[in-house]
């Protein structure tokens, strides 16, 4: 299965991606933890990127693209992954495109976890992350606590709260999503390969109409 989770910043994109690459076998994607693995490989991208961050950046959409480029060329490049924030600006969908083409590996499916902005502010204001490299794992105060307070379930390390999940900042981010993410929905659309799923209930049952969604096109 080769998947792109696509949605707004806090939809619950890292939540799902997790358990449905265990449930699947597939790896989970996500820029982040490529981005601190290419910075201690010193590959060209991670080069670049620390030069942008160092400087106070955004990491711009070329290096983004090299990033995951590098990742898909090692002979280590998943066959089965699922995305979770990449591509989020059409030029990187177009360079992803290109990329999968280049190893002969299809996307199978972008499913669109659809969360209204109100919605959104509210759960990424109780998100506590785990900083732990490769652990990915999120929690919510209300929706989702950790077993123990401040503590990641999966792995022990101590639970952070990100400065730019302040409300804020993530009305900020949700601006530029509307601006430079949606657009990859038509883009996908045309593709054939857009599957909406209603990104609204608890976890369980986003996760349940996730595959639902999967298991009605014969991903699953
Ligand atoms: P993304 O990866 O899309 O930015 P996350 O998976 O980190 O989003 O989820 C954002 C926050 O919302 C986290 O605190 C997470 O625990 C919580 N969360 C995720 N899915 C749901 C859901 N269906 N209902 C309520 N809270 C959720
Ligand atoms: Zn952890």
């Amino acid at each position: 299965m080769r998947l792109i989770l696509l949605g707004p910043p806090g939809c619950g994109k890292g939540t799902q991606a997790k358990t449905l690459c265990r449930d699947v076998s597939a790896e989970h994607v996500g820029t982040g933890d490529l981005l601190r693995d290419a910075i201690r490989r010193e590959t060209p991208a991670g080069i670049e990127a620390r030069r942008e961050v160092e400087a106070g950046h955004l990491v711009p959409d070329e290096v983004v693209n090299l990033l995951i480029s590098e990742r898909f060329s090692r002979q280590d490049r998943p066959s089965r992954f699922v995305m979770d924030g990449y591509p989020r600006t059409l030029p990187q969908a177009h360079a992803f495109d290109k990329i999968l083409t280049g190893v002969g590996l299809a996307l199978n499916g972008v499913v669109m976890m659809e969360v209204r902005d109100e919605v959104i502010v509210q759960r990424v204001s109780g998100r506590w992350s785990c900083p732990k490299f490769g652990c990915k794992a999120t929690y919510h105060i209300d929706s989702n606590p950790p077993a123990r307070p401040g503590i990641c379930s999966d792995c022990g390390t101590g639970l952070v709260q990100r400065a730019d999940d302040a409300p804020a900042t993530v009305r900020e981010r949700l601006v530029i999503y509307h601006r430079d993410t949606e657009p990859l929905v038509p883009h996908y659309e045309k593709a054939g390969i857009l599957i909406r799923v209603n990104g609204e209930g608890d976890i369980g049952a986003v996760g349940d109409a996730i595959r639902r969604s999967l298991a009605a096109r014969g991903l699953l």
